[in-house]
């Protein structure tokens, strides 16, 4: 018998109007829980509750705040371990990447804790006489949260911290494929000093509970992260309220490689982008933009050490890849394999069905070679442990490349040249670029995001994030005459 899981709302643990299963990636027949749906209803009452606890939220002081924050990541880093197995059961990422987000997740709010002392105005005379001017940020009030299977804690903490720190409410909605680590979250803020209802869980299906949150006129701000089509779908909802948004969304990330490179560190960089967490991560390098010097070189160590991964189940400590989170995701990938071979593409090794010794969504990690930078494969996010060749002859080429798409949140070179090295960062057109580095792996104390199709509003992380979670107030303060 399955246990079952509640939504978190105002201060209390109540039952959605349905269930859902959480499925074990690496093997389906491993029933994680049965997790609350919330309804529209349940999304009335979590801003009805944030609102009222924003206000109180609002005059704590700052220590205590910070103390808040400080407690919630600690907890997280030092639960690290068990929480990172329950993520790494129910995400399908392998153990020691679970552990790593849930020690991440805590930094982020670690981080935020010092932040909430560190907020400082600015002042400025006016231009008219005996008149000062004081400029500081104020919350913005209630933020719904929407976040995505793939970094289910990580993101969700990048988001709350910097939320609550900056003295907001929060109702989270997290992917539907990745509940449990949610309510893990949950449980741990809710046992924090905070007013009832400023924090609130409500978990749910996107059409239903997203859509409550993207149209509710009590919602001041929502930072989502997904996919384009449902970024595109909350912002046309949401526009209609002025509500203010934060949205990071798909990519098709380039790592040139250029004829100077050290080769071994070429592939590493290379195998590390494309196949870190299955490829299912935003900053993927699913493009590798390789120079003709080294192409041939670079594919065979490529294809070699790609064969070599060992797939499999997320909490062997042998396992180098776990699962595709679902059915629906790793159908969706063997279409891209189809898709890659029908366009012309060859496939050099993997992109193949596995049967484990446990039932999950296994499939070995693909890399393409002869591929044109317009085939479907090179345009659109695959999210799957796929990776394409594109042969290049100069450096320019190869620049052209990376800059050939519609998204623009990560690219990377790999090159001795500090020349090269220098060109390109400077004229690489993303919101992240890496040199001798995979174009996936971010600290958390910098801002976060890209261009074009893949970002939409302020910056996330470090100290960009107060443009978002604050609105800035512009006081003008006479003396008067009397003195
Ligand atoms: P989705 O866009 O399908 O879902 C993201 C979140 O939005 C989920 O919580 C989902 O709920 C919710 N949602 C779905 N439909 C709606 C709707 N109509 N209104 C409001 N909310 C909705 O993405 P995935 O979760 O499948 O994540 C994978 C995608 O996210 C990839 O395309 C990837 O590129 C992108 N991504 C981008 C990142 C970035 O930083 N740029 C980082 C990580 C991922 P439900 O689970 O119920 O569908």
């Amino acid at each position: 018998m399955s246990k079952s899981y509640q939504n978190y709302i105002g201060g209390t643990w109540v039952e959605g109007s349905g269930e859902v299963a959480n499925i074990n990636p690496s093997d389906t027949r491993d029933v994680i829980g049965l997790f609350a749906q919330g309804s529209r209803a349940q999304v009335d009452q979590a801003v009805a509750a944030a609102t009222e606890a924003q206000s109180a939220w609002k005059g704590y002081g700052l220590e205590r705040r910070q103390a808040v924050l400080q407690a919630i990541g600690e907890e997280l880093m030092a639960r690290s371990a068990e929480l990172g197995e329950l993520l790494s059961r129910e995400e399908g990422k392998p153990l020691a990447e679970g552990k790593g987000e849930i020690y991440r997740a805590g930094q982020f709010f670690t981080y935020y804790a010092a932040e909430c002392l560190r907020q400082l105005g600015q002042n400025a005379d006016s231009v008219r006489p005996n008149i000062e001017i004081d400029v500081r940020r104020e919350p913005v009030g209630v933020i719904a949260v929407i976040s995505p299977w793939n970094f289910p804690t990580a993101t969700a903490a990048w988001k709350i911290a910097p939320a609550l720190c900056y003295g907001n409410a929060v109702i989270w909605k997290p992917a539907n494929l990745t509940p449990a680590s949610a309510v893990a979250l949950t449980e741990i803020i809710a046992k924090q000093d905070i007013p009832a209802g400023l924090f609130n869980l409500v978990m749910g299906s996107g059409s239903e509970v997203g859509e409550a949150l993207a149209a509710h006129k009590g919602v001041k701000a929502i930072s989502f992260t997904g996919s384009v089509p449902v970024g595109r779908r909350i912002a046309q909802i949401a526009v209609g309220n002025f509500t203010k948004l934060q949205m990071e969304m798909g990519s098709k990330n380039a790592l040139a490689v250029m004829d100077d490179a050290d080769l071994e560190l070429a592939v590493t960089v290379a195998l590390g982008g494309a196949f870190g967490g299955s490829g299912q991560k935003c900053t993927a390098s699913s493009r590798l933009v390789v120079h003709e010097g080294i192409h041939d070189a670079f594919v065979e160590r490529l294809v070699a050490g790609a064969k070599a991964m060992k797939v499999g189940h997320a909490l062997e400590q042998s396992t180098q890849m776990g699962p595709i989170v679902s059915q629906t995701q790793l159908d969706e990938n063997l279409e891209y394999v189809r898709l890659g071979q029908s366009e012309g593409a060859e496939l050099a090794c993997g992109g193949e069905l596995l049967q484990l010794a446990t039932p999950g969504f296994y499939m070995s990690p693909g890399v393409f070679v002869g591929t044109r930078n317009d085939m479907r494969i090179n345009r659109e996010e695959m999210f799957a442990p796929l990776t394409s060749v594109i042969k290049v002859g100069s450096y320019d080429e190869a620049l052209s490349v990376v800059n050939d798409t519609e998204f623009g949140l990560t690219s990377g070179i790999v090159t001795r040249s500090l020349a090269r090295a220098s060109h390109f960062r400077r004229n690489a057109q993303t919101g992240v670029v890496t040199v001798n580095l995979p174009t996936a792996g971010t600290d958390y104390h910098v801002p976060f995001g890209g261009r074009g199709e893949s970002s939409y509003g302020p910056r996330e992380q470090g100290r960009s994030a107060d443009e978002f979670f604050t609105v800035v107030k512009t006081a003008y303060i006479s003396s008067g005459n009397d003195l």
